[in-house]
């Protein structure tokens, strides 16, 4: 067992890393700059902390969350960690004694505000000290191009000039490319190692638009971007070598591919597409595996993909390079039916129909994508992205907080056992047999919500599905589950905008939040 491990073990009680954390590790041991980007909850703190704890002085952190500060130190003491915070919000009595502790050598984690950190005595200590290592947490407010920017954090490339040997770990959940770059210029790392295991692709635009005339919005979408490189999805052979032909008729200059070419033909294309000889190609999903072609700058999905995997994958392959790429999806019913003919005749029926459902979700659903997007894969996006077409073209929301705390009672009081449709039913006080059976007409939220329409409680459980504040338990009977951020909504912490029913009527109509 490495001493890395061991150390998870000793002081987290964890048996397995997650995804990069041991690289990271690896990397700071090695007395290297890190760049980290881990979506929030991913584990970033263990990153630093075990460095922290392996080698030899003490490791200083660097966070702007002062109200977290006393918290975070205070759980590495319940792990037998000696760790002590530094910031504004403590007297300068205070300061002075946790300053002798720290000077004593025991302490292995030091948490400092930005301010404390760029202050003058903090300086002296600092030269004291045999600091191992620099952690930056939240590193994006390095940045003007975040949105967050603390003009402190700018004044941080002081350290790497004053400590030159000492590694610097930056650590955040959210960086386009101009925000990473951005850190690692103010920070001023030279060639830091760089480690993402964060699902977003910010500058990729998503749209979804209706699955009719599609020739004619290709030949517009097009028009807006001659000389630009880009793939076509199609569910089809056929329809691959269809739209091809159809776009050379129109003087595009394009190509097709798919699984039933020579190995020499399918080749020879993909070498094409590559050289952007031929920039447009109309492929199958069996086109692009292990194709590195950076400056691909649209992907088209001129039919609904299978699911949320496919086409988070298929829409990958452009913007590698880090610029602006657009994706266009085009959705139409009778691909589901397609879909679900395929489906039929496979095996995994159950789980496979229950990803379209959910990328049927996504298409209809009136919420930022990005957002069910990342949800979808677990990660929680905060603010709306302004970059997919939902976005672009908001629809109108009300505060939906008592609607969306209703559900959330009704779902810890159901113990997070139960799937949407009971739980519609016990919000509005059905008499069913089932319902009555199980004693269910005893809890507190009973009929709470009986002012609202079976079918409309479907579409907010659905909108609070994708705003991630509750999540389906697949393999627990779809069993509804309240996320950390529903928690916060059920508690009064947080306001929930809901969108507009068409055929909403029992609703009074707010105000949005804003
Ligand atoms: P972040 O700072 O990235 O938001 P944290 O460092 O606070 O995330 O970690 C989130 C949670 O995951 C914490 O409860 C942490 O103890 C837990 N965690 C981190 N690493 C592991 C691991 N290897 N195994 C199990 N749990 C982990
Ligand atoms: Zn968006």
């Amino acid at each position: 067992m490495t001493t890395a491990k061991r150390a998870l073990k000793k002081y987290f009680g964890y048996d397995h890393f997650r995804p990069l954390q041991e690289q990271v590790i690896q990397s700071v041991l090695q007395g290297e700059d890190a760049l980290v980007i881990m979506p929030t909850g991913g584990g970033k703190s263990i990153c630093y902390q075990i460095p922290a704890l392996i080698m030899e002085g003490i490791t200083v952190v660097v966070s702007p969350l002062i109200a977290l500060m006393k918290d975070q130190v205070e759980g590495l003491h319940a792990n037998g960690v000696d760790a002590a915070f530094l910031n504004s919000s403590q007297s300068s009595q205070q300061q002075a004694s946790v300053m002798e502790r720290i000077t004593e050598g025991s302490v292995k984690l030091l948490y400092v505000s930005p301010e404390k950190l760029l202050s003058h005595d903090f300086y002296y200590l600092l030269l004291q000290l045999k600091v191992n290592l620099f952690a930056i947490d939240e590193a994006h407010c390095i940045s003007v191009w975040g949105h967050d920017f603390r003009p402190e954090y700018a004044k941080m490339a002081y350290l790497k000039k004053q400590f030159p040997h000492v590694p610097v770990i930056a650590l955040t959940a959210t960086a386009d490319n101009l925000t990473q770059k951005d850190i690692v210029n103010q920070l001023g790392l030279t060639n830091p190692k760089k480690f993402n295991s964060s699902f977003d692709r910010p500058n990729l635009s998503l749209n979804v638009a209706p699955g009719k005339d599609k020739f004619k919005t290709i030949l517009a979408f097009l028009r807006q971007r001659p000389h630009q490189s880009g793939i076509i999805y199609c569910l089809s052979r056929k329809a691959t070598e269809g739209l091809s032909e159809k776009l050379k008729n129109a003087g595009v200059n394009a190509s097709y591919y798919h699984a039933g070419l020579s190995a020499e033909e399918r080749a020879r294309r993909q070498e094409d597409f590559i050289n952007d000889e031929v920039p447009i190609i109309c492929a199958t999903i069996a086109f692009g595996m292990g194709i590195d072609k950076s400056n691909v700058r649209w992907v088209i999905h001129y039919n609904l993909p299978r699911n949320i995997e496919s086409y988070y994958q298929e829409i990958g392959r452009a913007g590698r390079d880090g610029l602006k790429a657009d994706t266009l999806l085009f959705y139409s019913f009778s691909d589901v039916i397609v879909h679900r003919k395929f489906i039929e005749e496979s095996a995994q029926k159950e789980v496979s129909n229950a990803k379209l459902e959910r990328i049927q979700q996504f298409c209809d659903a009136q919420i930022c994508r990005r957002k069910i997007l990342l949800n979808y894969f677990g990660e929680h996006l905060e603010e709306d992205c302004n970059n997919c077409d939902v976005c672009k073209n908001p629809p109108r929301v009300f505060d939906g907080t008592i609607i969306a705390q209703k559900a959330f009672s009704a779902i810890v009081r159901l113990k997070e056992r139960v799937p949407a449709g009971i739980l519609i039913d016990v919000i509005r006080g059905s008499s069913r047999q089932e319902i009555l059976s199980k004693g269910y007409q005893k809890i507190k939220t009973y009929g709470a919500g009986k002012d609202i329409a079976h079918q409309d409680w479907q579409q907010y459980m659905l909108q609070l599905l994708n705003l991630g504040f509750i999540s389906v338990a697949y393999d627990d009977g779809n069993a509804l589950r309240l996320t950390p951020q529903g928690r916060e909504v059920l508690f009064g912490e947080r306001l929930v905008n809901l969108v507009h029913l068409a055929s909403m009527k029992s609703v009074p109509e707010v105000k949005p939040i804003v």
